[in-house]
């Protein structure tokens, strides 16, 4: 059987442009469910200035308090060097940093432009490496940015082969705005595979125009394993106007099951979780799945 898995990133991405601010023993019972629900692998907070994202104040308390779970991994996502230095203060497991490909958003976004931000990712590699923590890098508007427009794949073959270069322990390619189509995701993903080899790929997919599940499938035909969503299908980029929702982890986890894939989680529990988030959001979750149930 085929294994597929699912990384949620709710907890960070799920949550950060939302203007009902979530309090740290909310956050620490959304992860406890999701390792509960069987969710190996969760993205928890990011290390940014809490004057531009709000709801990421609390960070390390969020992590001190987290419950160490066997089997379970938590991330923390960093956008430049004082917030790997950060992360690195604390026990999480991985570092997850961002590049993003066109110049105009990666300045909005980080601050500096890509090719300055692939410089910094050279030292920051260095660093994590020296203290043996896990380092993987996500290349954010990898299919159109919302300022410059086309993104040519080139360009995204270009930062993923100098990843490589670098070292980093995984690449994933992320759709920030969800403006990518099935054949356009086919394609570089086959192309990926001949630049990046054996290293881990990741694929991360907002449903803003509707085509989120399509370029799962899209991703999981062309042979990638590994997808982040979100619980409800909450999300969305606070830099990035238009930005919404994640790939709901409910509706991608109904799909793999249904084609026959092997995951970890447990539909029933994911629901319950994503009801349960609905409440504190004070909000209908976007995901269909936590609406519809699962297979009668
Ligand atoms: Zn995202």
């Amino acid at each position: 059987m085929k294994k597929i898995e699912l990384v949620d990133v709710g907890p960070r991405d799920g949550i950060q442009s939302q203007s009902t601010i979530v309090s740290t023993s909310d956050k620490i019972e959304l992860i406890s469910r999701l390792a509960d629900s069987g969710v190996k692998r969760i993205e928890v907070a990011s290390f940014v200035n809490p004057k531009r994202v709000p709801q990421m104040a609390d960070v390390e308390l969020l992590i001190e308090r987290l419950p160490k779970i066997k089997e379970t991994k938590y991330i923390g996502l960093v956008l430049n060097e004082k917030g790997l230095e950060r992360a690195l203060d604390t026990d999480l497991d991985e570092i997850n940093c961002a590049t993003v490909t066109t110049d105009t958003f990666c300045q909005r976004n980080q601050g500096k432009t890509s090719q300055e931000m692939m410089n910094s990712l050279g030292r920051m590699t260095t660093i994590a490496k020296k203290k043996n923590r896990f380092f993987g890098v996500t290349i954010a508007a990898a299919f159109g940015c919302p300022f410059e427009g086309e993104v040519d794949p080139t360009k995204v073959l270009e930062i993923a082969k100098n990843l490589i270069g670098l070292g980093v322990d995984e690449i994933s390619i992320a759709d920030t705005i969800g403006v990518a189509v099935p054949t356009q995701v086919t394609d570089l993903v086959y192309r990926l595979k001949s630049v990046i080899g054996e290293v881990p790929l990741r694929l991360h997919f907002h449903n803003t125009r509707n085509t989120g599940i399509g370029n799962v499938y899209a991703a999981a035909e062309a042979g990638v394993r590994i997808f982040d969503s979100s619980c409800g299908g909450l999300g969305g980029c606070p830099f990035a106007p238009g930005a919404t929702g994640n790939v709901g982890t409910e509706d991608v986890l109904y799909l793999f099951e249904r084609m026959g894939y092997q995951t970890s989680i447990s539909m029933a529990k994911l629901i319950e979780t994503s009801k349960w988030l609905g409440e504190v959001m004070g909000q209908e979750m976007p995901a269909m799945l936590n609406k519809a149930g699962s297979f009668p």
